[in-house]
């Protein structure tokens, strides 16, 4: 185990006191299960009520078995915002009573002293406490639903990271694994899940105990209740785990999709890993208020009712494929993280990094047409590529101290950085070598904790390849390298020759000081070529030879697999232009090649005008996710010429015309109808021509699309696979009308998909006095807290309402902070980050300002990377926005009317083939 930095952290445990079981009893008020209202809104205000207060309370005792190293005067464990009012540790059936307790609220520690000297080896620590569930849903925290036709109060448990010390006084610490029993006191018509099924319940008048078995060993992070009225779906999967999904009320058949999924993925999980899924049973709870996604706690899994439940009524492919994502990477910790765990949470990575490739990797297998691995590029691999690029990004392992700095540690560079390091390492290592060198990994630290080193161990020990030397430089570094390609003069007339060097590629073009180098799997592909060819960038620099004729198209990083960017000289660039005209490339590299000109033209290393000429190739596209790049490059222009809060110049008029344009075919070949049997790519791609059709201005889109809300309301069917378009082409291009039409479709229903489509629309109304209204909406008990986040999110591309969206977050600084403060800190690190999106420096002062007054512990990085970007912005706005808007005149000027160029049939029977 690692000693060194880690011991000098004041908010770490000492090593010389480990618990190995605990015993918990925890019990709450039982009042709070007595309240009930007919509204949710009614609910929340009688809660609030000052003599509601002490509803609130718990107590609990917990026997811990400890093993002392060395003699110990004092015990010190976690306990935040708990009160301790007995404790005794009972050493050989000798009682030593403690004389006291000391809180350290900065280290969440209690300490217990006992006067004397307790002896090494085997004791009991009993503690009896006291608590206050929250309402920040991370500890144990309160939740509300629907049970027919009242409202009621539920309990349920957030611990990742370090709040299971809000609930049991714990040794909180992931390598501190011990055995648990959880016994909780509940009314006899609720239900409580915990990690483990139930041992045995007694009664005792009004309520009754419920005793779950013992846990294997495990990390406190891991652990989890919840007691609410719920109703249960279930199976067997194929090698005999019972597998249920608990709803509350009314909801049960909203989780058939994601129990198939489970089925499928459990049994081929323990497959994957050569290892049996480790625990009795495995339950898939949604709960009405959750703060993140999901979370993978032991054999209990916690999910927000939109990661896990659809209803029929409002099914739609998006949602499926949400579903498959969290289920499926859910189901990876249940080996990655909760059977072997990081040894500290500067190796998150090693969790979250692998649930997110091994998600892609069981939803390809269980919906092979869903181009699930295509999606992993345009996804993953670019968002670590755009999150790992500030000078204040974090390295991949990155050194963590205290709660804050561990929460800000759950990020993108985490997840999907880490994701796309383990698409390298299968790709170094070939599939087999990669799942033989995790099974080692796997056997070697089950029940127990590891390190990256350990992980790299077990795959040289399984390969015999050098994994550390090659690809530790993609976690150990901060970033990742812009590979510029030089070609040198050959006389062969069968090969090209390139001369290669490697620096940090930074998104403002800036110079990294730390002259950081990687090993860099170099691939290429180039016309005519069978397969792509690999060979590894050692140093600064290489030569490298392509079997290739001269003239002919050459690309490196082929399937933007790997974790760098690519800058080619000008002719190179023009040859890739061609190839992607004439449907030469694939669409993964299609879509590394869009990215990367966008990249490089913000940092500098390219003119802007070129990387709207390279999208101008993509006319013809017919892969829906590259139309989502497509989309996203026309946001980045959009967001360069759009003129703020003043009426729209001729650049941006030209500008929307052209991107109009640029989705007319796919918008009008697509209709507003599915026909048959769809892809998810097709179904998809309708939704987003639509969208962006309508959003850049064609008025018979808008028309209909309003039309489509107001038959809806009056009682028609509307495909939920268009709805979002729908509602956002209202709220767009509507004022307070529109919103009232939204909030009717809001409120008619409890189903969460359905109302989150209505809160991402409405962040994209126009007119000032709805904007405000909507704010006022958002942070109201019409939404709960994880929602709220939504909306403000999703202003964050409408230009017209930023100023009023950020002047609201200043003005209302203090409700929406009493909102988020603690664990709910992330979310307010994304409200502010709309911020990113100003260009002035007049706003940049602004907003350095008000950071500058209102620092966020846990949202430090997101504040300096909010900065970042609006320098970057107001440079490239300077330096770009007149060659770009005049490229947009010239192609005005040359334009005649638009034409339908691709035929429905060519589109649809294309589409499948590019999988
Ligand atoms: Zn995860």
């Amino acid at each position: 185990m690692r000693r060194t930095k880690d011991a000098k952290n004041p908010y770490r445990l000492s090593e010389s006191v480990s618990p190995t079981a605990y015993f918990v009893r925890w019990i709450p008020n039982q009042k709070i299960f007595a309240l009930s209202a007919d509204t949710r809104e009614h609910l929340i205000k009688k809660m609030n009520e000052p003599e509601a207060k002490e509803l609130f309370m718990f107590c609990g005792a917990v026997e811990i078995n400890l093993s002392l190293a060395r003699a110990t005067e004092t015990v010190t464990l976690h306990a935040h915002d708990l009160k301790i009012t007995d404790g005794y540790i009972d050493k050989d059936g000798i009682r030593h009573g403690a004389r006291s307790v000391k809180y350290n609220k900065k280290y969440q520690t209690a300490t217990l002293s006992f006067g004397k000297k307790i002896g090494a080896g085997a004791c009991w620590l009993y503690i009896e406490y006291s608590g206050t569930l929250n309402d920040d849903m991370c500890g144990a925290y309160g939740t509300t639903y629907q049970d027919g036709d009242v409202w009621r109060y539920g309990i349920a448990t957030q611990f990742e990271a370090t709040d299971a010390r809000r609930v049991f006084p714990c040794f909180d610490e992931p390598a501190k694994k011990a055995t648990v029993e959880f016994s909780l006191d509940i009314p006899h018509d609720l239900t409580a899940l915990s990690n483990m099924p139930v041992e045995y319940e007694t009664s005792t008048g009004a309520v009754k105990i419920v005793t779950f078995k013992t846990t294997p060993r495990m990390s406190t992070y891991l652990m989890a209740f919840t007691v609410m009225k719920f109703e249960y779906i279930e199976a067997t999967d194929r090698y005999g785990v019972k597998v249920r999904v608990y709803t509350t009320p009314g909801k049960k058949e909203h989780g058939r999709f994601g129990l198939e999924v489970a089925l499928h993925t459990l049994p081929a999980l323990a497959d994957y890993y050569g290892m049996k899924y480790p625990l009795p049973k495995l339950d898939l709870v949604a709960i009405p208020d959750f703060a993140a996604g999901a979370m993978e706690n032991w054999g209990i899994e916690t999910f927000r009712e939109t990661a896990l439940l659809v209803d029929p009524k409002n099914d739609s492919v998006a949602a499926r494929e949400r579903i498959a994502d969290v289920v499926d990477h859910e189901l990876a910790h249940h080996w990655f993280g909760n059977l072997v765990t990081m040894y500290w949470w500067n190796h998150i990575w090693l969790n979250e990094g692998f649930a997110d490739f091994v998600e892609n990797k069981m939803v390809d297998l269980q919906f092979p047409a869903w181009e699930r691995t295509l999606r992993f590029i345009s996804e993953s691999v670019l968002a670590a590529l755009h999150a790992m690029d500030k000078k204040n990004s974090h390295p991949i392992e990155c050194e963590v101290q205290n709660p804050e700095e561990i929460r800000e540690n759950f990020d993108t560079t985490t997840y999907s950085g880490g994701g796309s390091v383990n698409l390298m390492n299968e790709q170094y290592l070939t599939e087999e070598g990669f799942r033989k060198g995790l099974r080692e990994y796997l056997q070697t630290y089950a029940y127990g904790n590891a390190t990256t080193q350990n992980l790299w161990d077990m795959i040289e020990r399984a390969t015999g390849k050098p994994i550390r030397s090659v690809m530790g430089t993609f976690t150990r570094n901060t970033g990742y390298p812009l590979v510029t390609v030089e070609e040198q003069e050959n006389k062969e007339a069968t090969t090209r020759r390139f001369k290669l060097s490697q620096e940090r590629f930074l998104f403002d073009g800036s110079k990294d000081k730390k002259n950081q180098t990687w090993t860099i799997p170099i691939g290429t592909t180039a016309r005519n070529a069978s397969k792509p060819t690999y060979s590894y960038m050692f140093g600064k620099n290489m030569m490298l030879e392509v079997p290739v004729r001269p003239g002919d198209w050459v690309k490196f990083n082929p399937g933007t697999t790997s974790l760098y960017r690519v800058l080619y000289p000008p002719y190179i660039r023009n040859e890739l232009r061609a190839a992607v005209k004439a449907g030469d490339l694939g669409p993964a590299d299609r879509i590394g090649l869009l990215d990367d000109v966008f990249a490089l033209a913000k940092a500098g290393h390219v003119p802007m005008v070129e990387a709207v000429e390279t999208l101008s190739a993509y006319e013809k596209e017919s892969s829906y996710y590259v139309w989502s790049m497509i989309a996203g490059a026309l946001g980045d222009i959009d967001h360069i010429l759009h003129p703020g809060v003043r009426m729209p110049d001729d650049a941006y008029t030209h500008f929307r015309e052209y991107a109009k344009n640029f989705f007319a075919d796919p918008a009008r070949v697509m209709t507003w109808n599915k026909r048959g049997d769809e892809t998810n790519a097709s179904i998809l791609l309708r939704a987003l021509a639509l969208r962006c059709f309508g959003g850049y201005g064609d008025t018979e889109t808008i028309t209909t699309a309003r039309a489509k809300i107001d038959a809806f309301l009056a009682g028609e069917p509307l495909d939920p696979d268009i709805r979002q378009a729908v509602y956002i082409l209202n709220a767009e291009n509507g004022g307070p009308e529109a919103l009232k039409k939204l909030m009717r479709v809001y409120d008619s229903t409890e189903d969460h998909q359905e109302k989150i489509r209505v809160l991402r629309a409405i962040g994209k109304t126009q007119d000032p006095d709805t904007v405000r209204r909507v704010l006022d909406l958002a942070v109201s008990n019409k939404v709960r807290k994880q929602d709220t986040v939504i909306v403000f999110v999703n202003t964050d591309k409408n230009q017209a309402a930023l100023p009023i969206v950020w002047n609201y977050i200043k003005k209302n600084w203090k409700l929406l902070y009493a909102r988020y403060h603690g664990d709910g800190i992330r979310h307010l690190g994304n409200i502010v980050g709309v911020a990113k999106r100003f260009k002035t420096e007049d706003m940049y002062r602004d907003v350095k300002r008000f950071f500058a007054d209102h620092p966020l512990k846990g949202a430090k990085r997101t504040m300096a990377e909010t900065l970042e970007e609006i320098r970057l912005n107001i440079a490239i706005r300077k330096r770009d926005k007149d060659s770009i808007a005049r490229w947009f005149a010239e192609r005005a000027s040359a334009r005649g009317p638009v034409s339908l160029t691709l035929t429905t049939e060519a589109l649809m029977t294309e589409l499948p083939e590019l999988r």
